[in-house]
């Protein structure tokens, strides 16, 4: 990946390589990911989400009910969602989804952005459907 491309969208539009950008790609997807990380858990604090001590257990289960809120979209031919009707119902539920990973994520201190990079970059070595039947 030698050729320089101008890229749409890049800071001031420079001529990077594909390479480059796939770098500052990676730099701004952990930054993004940290930023809003945050400002979800700061608000989620504020709606009262983190008292009582909740159990790591009760909030790994509400990240997996906006999965199963997600495949009951689906199962209902995926409709506009009732509060951001912009969006289908399943992405409204795949982002409550992500925004319940990354409040977790953010009140214990975990590197999700860099995590998601490292375990993307591992499954490039990885061999087809990772040795498994699906
Ligand atoms: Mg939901």
């Amino acid at each position: 990946m030698t050729d320089k491309v101008i890229l749409e969208g890049t800071p001031n539009q420079v001529l990077r390589t594909e390479m480059e950008y796939d770098a500052w790609c990676k730099g701004a997807l952990q930054e993004s990911i940290s930023y809003y990380a945050e400002e979800v858990h700061t608000l989620a604090s504020k709606n009262g989400f983190w008292e009582d001590n909740p159990s790591d257990g009760e909030k790994i289960a509400l990240m997996h009910s906006e999965l199963s809120e997600a495949l009951e979209a689906l199962r209902k031919g995926d409709p506009p969602d009732d509060k951001i009707p912009e969006f289908k119902g399943s992405e409204a539920e795949l982002a409550d989804c992500i925004i319940r990973i990354m409040d977790f994520a953010h009140k214990k201190g975990l590197r999700l952005g860099e995590a998601i990079m490292a375990k993307h970059e591992f499954n490039k070595g990885r061999p087809y459907k990772h040795g498994k039947e699906f």
